[in-house]
């Protein structure tokens, strides 16, 4: 049996690979391409990092793992969020369902999988590992190793190390992109070739945060009418350019046999307006705030944060004084506010006169029985006020250019079923122009978009290649759900019965029948604690998130 090599290239779209493809300066990937088999990619519900690579590597829809974003309610309180790590996918990952079949998988960089877990083979975890975590590779060991083979491994470059107004600031951050790429690559390749693995993957993040900031600057026909500074146009091409090298590098110490494949989670496109949802809801009476909007005084840093850590009673009560003082420092009280308010709502809500609160991945209704202080009741009461707010906003149009605001608004229990779709939106809002805002207490509904540049967009990229794989042939369709059955497949590893996904069409001898109607084992995770973030943890994440753009 063959082996399978995943590269995971998060934000990657075919809007920008076909055009660079085209212009020659892909020459591994454009192998792919046309040597193999292709589809565009269709991400989760909500095209985010988090269920998207979830789902990627489970098969399921994120009803069953769990994920729905980066914040995961917990089951005492509905109002509250707790960041989401490894433990909190609830469904078995790829290298979970291979250790059960006596498979080795080599797992790098994958955004969720830290804290790292036992598996047969290795891991070294990838976004949401805490800077401060002592060990982030599975075995433990390995994390000497590979610091010793490759010292400027980083898993993640933090945009707020560099002044992203000017352009000196934005190369340097790019430059360091490239750089964490490169290592990256060199790390696996060493990786690659030393260790035993059946199923390895690679998780490349950089194009993500690079097209968040950079989306303008790029030299495609969809931005060739932007008027901006093009001394960074060549930031995304050269990005593009080096993740292809590196590729290509990598290929090259391939095990003959082996299958390819290239996954993005979500596809990218522009951004420039976001939408306020919870001033929204309070604008059309959803909604009643009952903190007044303005905070105590912000003349003092100390006593506002102290305030504001009362208030939403997160993490920061473990900061001393001087420490809170150092932080204001670097922060902008205002945006430090909004910031808060995002993130936490449950102090600042009527809970007794609020129908629906929204989050960042979609509305919720304040349902009886389900939320702590629900006052809808479920049936006819909830599901007239779903599609009365579901209308309103399929008809919502931006003011500045009067174009819909959603690309496409479901409900929430006809995308996502399983064991804890009840922890997901009842309504999933996608606006094609940014995340939609779950700040309430700004003063518009609308806002304009200063740091994102770029955004996600539910179409994503799948490219398969290599022994035994399709040549030249484009599918109708695929999910990011297909995955992980479609590398079961190629290892002779039966589907579970919870899997949602299916096997991709793409290999030469066909799809076999009877082994597609084949399912055995489970999907579902033994019964074990989901693992939160201690405080430090998760203040040092969210201020990570932030940087990048995600809890702003
Ligand atoms: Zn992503």
């Amino acid at each position: 049996m063959g082996k399978v090599f995943i590269v995971g290239l998060d934000g990657a779209t075919f809007d920008v690979l076909n055009p660079l493809i085209k212009m020659g300066k892909l020459p591994n990937l454009s192998k792919m391409l046309q040597a193999g088999t292709s589809a565009i990619l269709e991400s989760t519900p909500f095209p985010h990092s988090a269920p998207a690579w979830a789902s990627c590597l489970t098969g399921v829809n994120p009803g069953k793992h769990g994920v729905f974003g980066f914040g995961v309610r917990d089951e005492k309180n509905n109002y509250r969020f707790q960041l989401v790590n490894s433990t909190s996918i609830r469904a078995k990952t790829l290298p979970l369902l291979l250790t059960e079949h006596g498979k080795s998988t080599g797992l790098i960089n994958e955004p969720l999988s830290y804290p790292p877990y036992p598996i047969h083979g290795f891991m070294v975890s990838g976004l949401m590992t805490p800077l401060t975590a002592s060990h982030f590779t599975f075995p433990p060991e390995l994390r000497e190793e590979l610091l010793q083979a490759v010292p400027d491994y980083v898993t993640e470059v933090s945009p707020d190390q560099f002044d992203l107004k000017e352009s000196q600031g934005e190369a340097a951050y790019a430059e360091a992109l490239l750089a964490s790429i490169r290592a990256r690559a060199k790390a696996s390749r060493i990786l690659m070739n030393q260790k035993a693995w059946d199923v390895l993957m690679i998780v490349f993040t950089e194009l993500d945060r690079l097209q968040h900031s950079f989306w303008g600057r790029i030299n495609n026909p969809s931005s060739s009418g932007q008027k901006e500074d093009r001394s960074l146009d060549a930031i995304v091409s050269r990005t593009y350019e080096e993740i292809d090298t590196a590729f290509g590098d990598l290929l090259e110490d391939l095990p003959a046999k082996t299958q390819v494949i290239v996954v993005s989670d979500h596809g990218f496109g522009p951004s420039e307006r976001t939408f306020y949802m919870n001033r929204f809801l309070e604008e059309h009476g959803y909604l009643k705030i009952k903190m007044v909007r303005r905070f105590p005084s912000l003349r003092s840093p100390q006593s506002f944060m102290r305030r504001i850590f009362q208030i939403t009673k997160i993490s920061g009560n473990h900061l001393t004084k001087s420490e809170t003082a150092g932080t204001m420092n670097h922060r902008d009280p205002k945006n430090f506010k909004k910031r808060v308010e995002g993130w936490v709502l449950e102090d600042l809500v009527d809970w007794s006169r609020t129908k629906a609160f929204a989050d960042q991945y979609g509305i919720r209704i304040n349902m009886k029985g389900r939320e702590p202080k629900g006052i809808i009741a479920p049936g006819k009461e909830a599901e007239a006020l779903i599609d009365k707010l579901k209308n309103q906003l399929i008809q919502l149009k931006f003011p500045h250019n009067g174009k819909s605001v959603f690309a496409d608004v479901q409900k929430g229990h006809s995308v996502y079923l399983g064991p804890y779709a009840d922890r997901a939106p009842d309504l999933v809002t996608f606006t094609e122009t940014g995340f939609p805002h779950p700040s309430y207490t700004t003063k518009d509904v609308f806002g304009k978009l200063e740091s994102m540049k770029g955004s996600h967009r539910r179409e994503g990229v799948f490219l398969a290649w290599g022994e035994g794989i399709r040549k030249g042939k484009r599918l109708e369709r695929a999910s990011i759900m297909d995955i992980t059955p479609t590398v079961c497949y190629s290892l002779g590893i039966p589907r579970t019965i919870e899997m949602d996904g299916v096997v991709l069409d793409i290999f030469e001898d066909g799809l076999d029948p009877k082994r597609l109607l084949e399912r055995s084992g489970t999907s579902v995770r033994e019964k074990g604690d989901v693992i939160p973030f201690t405080p430090e943890e998760t203040s040092e994440i969210e201020a990570k998130l932030r940087g990048l753009g995600y809890l702003d």
